[in-house]
């Protein structure tokens, strides 16, 4: 069995991981107050595994292996008071006095400092109590100050002291045409770039998208923010299936990195998952195995805001969940590989990796959790993310162009020339998802072949 702590940083990261642990709860039979559930019809196995993302602090008590960290206290402090206060362990909330006012270096140097400590500590008692520690989940958006600031630092420490264990993000982006706050673009490069060299791998997450879901595709009028992190918060179930639940064909987090990641910096990863369902057809005939793994490429379905058709997959990890003849999976696949919209970058032609779980999954249905009797979750690797970084450097560039609100940036604590490295970056980055999707040249299929 191995554990991964999850980190919820910021208000969007600590709300995510509400709706994430109301989710957890759900799923392995845990009350609001860290209570197993027993009832009738049951199956108690079926915790067996739970102890990979619950502590057990005492015979039936349970909480959560996680730690939400804010320079504001008012987001926190609403869990400490909400319906699920008594199931996080309360140091384990860790709080500031003022928020970090959308400045990233407000969260980097000065304010997120004063909690840096404590919650390095906290994480290191968290890392402690485990046997075996797999790894991180880090939940924040880039387009805060706490979110962007204060979790860039606590992964720079994480890379120094827990190099060896896995580092996941769980990001929110800003989205190409909705801006929350001016200085987001700031805010997002410096993460960019400090994520680099703190991550292995970021989920990467567009608000504009999943709030399209929610309207287009599920009939919600006027999704909220809570619509949205629980529509996030089924990414991550599918992503820690096989390490909660047993199963037979179930693919591990390490397998999938080594699948996914074909260089270290190529490490943002497009999600989107399948069936989504409105209310009315929630009692009909439920969408088939193949139905379900075409949809998920379908680009109206992503959870990031940009089209998979422009660009080239490098890979792409299937999870399947509930329902699942393996037969009918492999017989989808093959299908899904003659579709000329589905390109593969020449070097890895058919680069497919499935996981499949007999867990069901609960999925949105008109702002409810309901079970579906089957569903798939993909994470794909494509060029095509580049087209988020564009976006970002271009808005990037036309504030920093004019200096435009930098005094903000450089009054606390940051050097002027962080902008340019963090910018630099970005642009790096850019020209190596181009390099990917070039067509493998004559001379190097020579190479190869003589080699
Ligand atoms: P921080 O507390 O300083 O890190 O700031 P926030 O987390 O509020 O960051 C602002 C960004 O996060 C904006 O792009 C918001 O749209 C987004 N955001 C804030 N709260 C939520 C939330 O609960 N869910 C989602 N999906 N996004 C959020």
């Amino acid at each position: 069995m191995k554990e991964i702590i999850c980190i919820h940083v910021g208000q969007c990261g600590i709300q995510v991981g509400n709706a994430q642990w109301e989710l957890f709860c759900l799923e392995h039979y845990i009350q609001p107050d860290g209570q197993i559930f027993r009832g009738e019809g049951i199956n108690n196995e079926i915790n067996e595994d739970s102890s990979s993302i619950f502590q057990e602090i005492k015979l039936g008590k349970y909480v959560p292996r996680s730690i939400f960290i804010d320079t504001d206290p008012m987001v926190v402090d609403e869990v400490r008071n909400g319906r699920y206060k008594s199931l996080f362990h309360p140091d384990n909330l860790i709080t500031f006095k003022e928020d970090a006012s959308n400045i990233f270096s407000r969260g980097f140097h000065t304010l997120g400092k004063e909690i840096l400590d404590i919650s390095l500590d906290r994480i290191r008692k968290l890392a402690d109590s485990c046997n075996n520690l797999q790894g991180f989940f880090i939940f924040n958006s880039t387009g805060g100050g706490t979110g962007s600031g204060l979790c860039s630092q606590i992964m720079s420490r994480l890379s120094n002291d827990y190099n060896k264990k896995v580092k996941l993000g769980i990001t929110v982006f800003p989205s190409p045409q909705i801006s929350t706050t001016v200085v987001e673009p700031y805010n997002s490069v410096m993460f960019t770039h400090y994520q680099l060299y703190g991550l292995d791998l970021n989920i990467v997450i567009d608000n504009q998208a999943i709030y399209d879901i929610c309207h287009n595709n599920l009939d919600i009028e006027n999704p909220s923010y809570s619509n949205l992190n629980q529509f996030i918060a089924q990414i991550v179930s599918s992503l820690t299936t096989s390490i909660r639940f047993n199963g037979t064909l179930n693919t591990n987090l390490n397998e999938m990195f080594t699948n996914l990641i074909p260089y270290p910096r190529l490490q943002f990863m497009i999600s989107s998952s399948a069936p989504y369902i409105s209310y009315e057809n929630y009692c009909c005939q439920q969408p088939s195995t193949y139905q379900i793994s075409n949809s998920v490429f379908d680009s109206n379905n992503m959870m990031a805001k940009c089209d998979p058709r422009k660009g080239k997959y490098m890979a792409c990890c299937m999870l399947y969940k509930g329902d699942i003849v393996p037969q009918e999976v492999y017989k989808s696949i093959a299908q899904l590989k003659t579709k000329r919209t589905i390109e593969f970058v020449d070097w890895c032609p058919t680069g497919f990796k499935i996981g499949i779980s007999r867990q069901p999954q609960f999925t949105l249905i008109q702002k409810n959790l309901k079970q579906v009797e089957r569903s798939v979750c993909m994470i794909s690797n494509s060029t095509a993310i580049s087209q988020l970084f564009e976006n970002m450097s271009y808005k990037f560039d036309q504030l920093y162009a004019k200096r435009a609100f930098a005094h903000w940036f450089v009054g606390e604590g940051m050097e002027e020339c962080e902008f340019s490295e963090s910018i630099e970056d970005v642009r790096a980055l850019i020209k190596d998802y181009e390099e990917a999707g070039v067509e493998t040249s004559e001379e190097e299929n020579f190479v190869e072949e003589y080699e």
